[in-house]
């Protein structure tokens, strides 16, 4: 394994004045063992860590970075705008301008507004679809990540398509009882609590590609039984595209898949790098948010010019490019390639790819929900990770994550990775 001395200081350090030693608990390598590499610089489709030692980056922030770490345009649009103050609690033209480019990529969001990050996002559609129905019972899928808010940290209760039960401990059981937990791509469930409760639902919001238990692409017929059932019971359809937005395609899981829902959010991508959310969508629904209506939602740094520099360069350079559509071939390669060195070595594997995304799951498949995520040989992933790291290459730091691709990952970069892969699954 890569010795890495500095980084270990460095997290002994942080682990004395922050929980964990890190900010979200996903970098602490739980997931994986061992201890997180602390990062010096990030340049292109490469970072390095404190000891100087280089990785071929497949995290990429989790997602933001889709033209890889420090694009010059990005750098220098940031040292721009640096230059004429960093925030003024008052409004600029450039949230008019993010929201146009967002709008056009998805018409479906008629108007938006932005906050600063996708927990905020999504806890704020929430809010929005229970003012704008008067109902408060929301749907969600299990396996699906929507932020850490109260009424969206919840499991499933004990038997099928009952209350909710906190996933966390702070979470107020009657948060959660207002939140119904059914099994990802099961339209029959779907179509079974909407036959007896629907009139009580504001909300159902998804993952329209499922990116928090691994990778795992909505099934034929799914999300359009989503969009049916909601729109019979007057429920709002939500899809969290937080993730999946100008990835999986540059207007999002609802352009790949046709489907139009009544909200959506954004994160991630959008702010190029910067803390940026959005949510958005119908205008009857959006104008019932203050100040034209009762839903109160605020933010003293929301549409930070910093953030929205960042958010507009970075779309621009992608419509410059054709992305993320003009990367899909080299994620399908990276991916069918991994999944290949898996199987050639004997390894029980599943892949996935949508998009810019991609995931090895390591268990024979069919993977179509979280209870299949979580049959997979996390013990051997954490092995692969691992040793793909000592090879220079640094994919996410759990199995129920996905890799990302950047255009700074050129055909180099996937033959290298996959020559790594071949090596590590014929010594593993
Ligand atoms: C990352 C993510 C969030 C949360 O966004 P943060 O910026 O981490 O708060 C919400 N929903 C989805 C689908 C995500 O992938």
């Amino acid at each position: 394994m890569t010795a890495r001395p500095k980084s270990e200081a460095l997290y002994q350090a942080a682990l004395k004045r922050i929980p964990g030693g890190v900010n979200s608990p996903v970098r602490a390598f739980r997931g994986v063992g061992g201890t997180p590499f602390f990062v010096d610089r990030g340049k292109g489709s490469r970072i390095w860590d404190a000891d100087g030692n280089a990785y071929i980056d497949y995290v990429l922030s989790w997602g933001p970075l889709i033209l890889g770490h420090a694009h010059p345009r990005v750098v220098e649009a940031l040292r721009e705008a640096a230059g004429r103050g960093t925030s003024y609690g008052a409004p600029t033209e450039l949230e008019t301008t993010l929201a146009e480019l967002a709008a056009e990529a998805y018409p479906s969001m008629e108007m938006l507004r932005f906050v600063n990050s996708g927990t905020e996002a999504a806890m704020s559609a929430i809010r929005l679809a229970r003012g704008f129905t008067g109902r408060d019972a929301v749907v969600k899928f299990e396996g699906c990540y929507h932020g850490h808010a109260d009424g969206l940290l919840v499991k499933a209760g004990s038997g099928s398509a009952t209350l909710g039960v906190p996933d966390s401990a702070g979470v107020p059981g009657d948060c959660a009882r207002n939140t119904v937990t059914l099994h990802y791509n099961d339209t029959a469930g779907v179509e079974d609590l909407f036959s007896w409760m629907g009139e009580k639902v504001a909300a159902v919001i998804v993952e329209p590609v499922a990116g928090n238990m691994g990778l795992v692409p909505p099934r034929p017929g799914f999300l359009e039984a989503l969009r049916r059932e909601t729109g019979r019971a007057g429920a709002l359809l939500i899809f969290d595209e937080v993730m999946s937005g100008f990835r999986v395609a540059w207007g999002g899981a609802q352009a790949r898949y046709g489907v139009r829902p009544d909200l959506t959010t954004l994160g991630k991508v959008i702010g190029g790098g910067l803390p940026v959310g959005a949510f958005g969508g119908r205008r009857d629904i959006m104008e019932r948010l203050a100040p034209l209506g009762p839903v109160y939602q605020a933010g003293t740094l929301s549409g930070n010019p910093l953030a929205m520099t960042a958010g507009i360069e970075t779309l621009r350079v992608m419509k410059e490019e054709n992305l993320p559509e003009a990367l899909e071939g080299r994620t399908a390669r990276l991916a069918e390639g991994m999944l290949g060195a898996a199987r050639a070595a004997g390894v029980p594997a599943w892949g996935a790819h949508c998009g810019t995304m991609f995931c090895l799951f390591f268990r024979e498949g069919p993977v179509y929900n979280f209870a299949d995520a979580k049959g997979s040989d996390t013990k051997a992933y954490g092995r692969f990770f691992h040793a793909m790291l000592g090879r220079g290459v640094a994919l996410a730091p759990s199995q129920f994550e996905v890799g990302f691709l950047s255009w700074a990952h050129q055909d180099a970069e996937v033959e290298a990775t996959l020559d790594a892969a071949r090596k590590v699954f014929a010594s593993l």
